[in-house]
C-alpha cells in the first residue's frame, strides 16, 4: 500500500526540522521522528530520576522490544539480533570473529564500505588471506556470474555491502545469496544504507549475517546499531571480544558463551538510544517499509530527472534498480562548494569521496561527488526547489 497524502502530512508533522531545512542527508543521518525523541528523551529523563539502572529495569518491555522488532523487520528471530554501537562493529565482530587461516580468501565488491575493506586489509596482512574483487557488471553492480566463477576451495567467505553510501547503486543481495549457499560460502550483508529504505528478508537473501546502523534510513538516534546473526551460522564465529555479557565465567579456567546473537553484544550500552532505535524501528514498520521503499524510488527518480536535464549536471548512479541516494556533481563547481552553497540555503546534502571509495569512485574514474539522500518525508516541492538551487550555483 503506497503512502497516503494524510501518511505524509503526519510523517511531516512528526519531523521536527522539515520546514526549515531541506533535509536530503538521510544517507548520513535522517531527522529522528517524534516518537523516536520523545522515547529517548524520556528514557534520560527517568535515568535522572531514578538512576540508570532502575531506569533500565522498569524500560525492560521497552528493551526487549528491540529484538522483536528487528526480527519483524529482517524476518528473523528475536534471539538471532544483537544490539550493537554501530554498524562498524557489528560487522567487525562477525568478520574478525570468522576462523580465517593463511590462504584462506574472501570475496567482496568495490561498492564495499571503507571501514569494512580496511578490516580486510588488516586481516589479510596480520592473518594472511587473501582478498579477491567480484566485478562489476554492465549495470555497474555485483557480477553474480564472476562472483561464481571467482569462487575457489579456499573462498571462505563473501562479505558485500547492499547499497554503498557513495552512490544509488543496489547490489542483487538474493542473487549473491544463492551463489554463497551453493558454495557453503559464510555470507555477510552490510545492510547500513538498505535497513529502512528497502524491505530486508534474511530468509529471502540467505545471509549469515547482516549488519546495520540506526541513523540513517531506520530514522534513529546516533551511536546505535544492529546484527543479525543466523543462528546455524553461530558455531562458524568465535566473537573476537567477549565481556560478561557476551559469555558466563563457569569456573576459574572456563566460559561459556552467551546464547544466540548476544554473545556479539556489550554490557555496557546506550539504554536510551536502545530504546529509540526500537521505537524507530516500529515507526518503519508501522509505516510499511514497501510503502517506504516505494515513495523513496519515487522520489529519488523524480530527483535524477531533474538533475539530470540541468545544464552541466551530471548524475552517477549506477544499478538496475536504485535508490534514494542521489549522487552527481556539476560542470566547474566542487562538490565541497557545491554542499556549502547549499547548506548556506539551509538545504543539507553530504560529499562523497573519492578516499571514501577507492575500488569504486576510483574505478570509474570519479572523483568526490555530491550526495543527494531522500527519505519518505521528503516532497516534490523539495526537489524543485533544490533543483533550482543547483542550477543557479
Ligand atoms: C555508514 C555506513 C557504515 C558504517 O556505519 P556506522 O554506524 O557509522 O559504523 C557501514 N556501511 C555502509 C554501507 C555505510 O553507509
Amino acid at each position: 500500500m503506497a503512502l497516503t497524502d494524510q501518511d505524509i502530512t503526519r510523517l511531516r508533522a512528526d519531523t521536527a526540522g522539515c520546514e526549515a531545512r531541506i533535509h536530503f542527508n538521510n544517507a548520513g543521518a535522517s531527522p529522528v521522528p517524534n516518537p523516536v525523541h520523545a522515547a529517548v528523551t524520556a528514557h534520560l529523563e527517568r535515568e535522572c530520576q531514578v538512576g540508570g539502572y532502575r531506569a533500565e529495569a522498569e524500560a525492560a518491555e521497552a528493551l526487549g522490544r528491540f529484538y522483536s522488532n528487528f526480527a519483524t523487520l529482517l524476518n528473523a528471530s528475536a534471539d538471532e539480533i544483537a544490539y550493537v554501537e554501530n554498524a562498524t562493529r557489528a560487522w567487525d565482530m562477525v568478520f574478525y570473529g570468522l576462523k580465517l587461516v593463511p590462504g584462506d580468501r574472501v570475496l567482496t565488491h568495490g561498492a564495499e564500505y571503507v571501514s569494512n575493506y580496511l578490516g580486510m586489509l588488516q586481516v589479510a596482512q596480520t592473518r594472511g588471506i587473501h582478498i579477491d574483487i567480484i566485478p562489476s557488471d554492465a549495470h555497474g553492480q555485483l557480477d553474480v556470474g564472476a562472483m561464481d566463477a571467482l569462487v575457489t576451495p579456499q573462498t571462505r567467505c563473501v562479505a558485500i555491502t547492499h547499497v554503498p553510501t557513495q552512490g544509488g547503486l543496489v547490489n542483487p543481495a538474493e542473487a549473491v545469496g544463492r551463489v554463497a549457499r551453493r558454495h557453503k560460502l559464510f555470507y555477510l550483508l552490510d545492510a547500513c544504507q538498505s535497513a529502512g529504505q528497502i524491505a530486508l528478508d534474511v530468509e529471502a537473501i540467505g545471509c549469515d549475517a547482516l549488519s546495520g546502523t540506526g541513523r540513517k534510513f531506520l530514522r534513529g538516534p546516533r551511536g546505535t546499531g544492529f546484527l543479525y546473526v543466523r543462528r546455524s551460522a553461530l558455531d562458524r564465529i568465535d566473537p573476537p571480544f567477549v565481556d560478561l555479557r557476551a559469555a558466563h565465567w563457569e569456573s576459574d579456567a572456563h566460559y561459556r558463551l552467551a546464547d544466540g546473537a548476544r554473545r556479539f553484544e556489550n554490557w555496557e550500552s546506550y539504554v536510551a538510544g536502545k530504546i529509540g532505535l526500537a521505537e524507530a524501528v516500529h515507526y518503519a514498520l508501522d509505516l510499511g517499509v514497501d510503502a517506504i521503499a516505494q515513495r523513496v524510488q519515487h522520489l529519488a527518480g523524480t530527483l535524477r530527472r531533474s538533475l539530470s536535464d540541468l545544464p552541466g549536471v551530471a548524475v552517477h548512479d549506477q544499478g538496475e534498480t536504485r535508490c534514494g541516494i542521489v549522487t552527481f556533481d556539476k560542470h566547474g563547481t566542487s562538490p565541497d562548494s557545491i554542499a556549502n552553497a547549499l547548506e548556506a540555503q539551509s538545504m543539507a546534502v553530504s560529499v562523497s569521496t573519492l578516499s571514501s571509495a577507492r575500488l569504486d569512485l576510483g574505478v570509474r574514474g570519479l572523483e568526490n561527488l555530491v550526495r543527494a539522500s531522500v527519505h519518505c518525508f521528503n516532497t516534490e516541492a523539495e526537489i524543485s526547489r533544490f533543483c533550482d538551487a543547483v542550477a543557479a550555483l
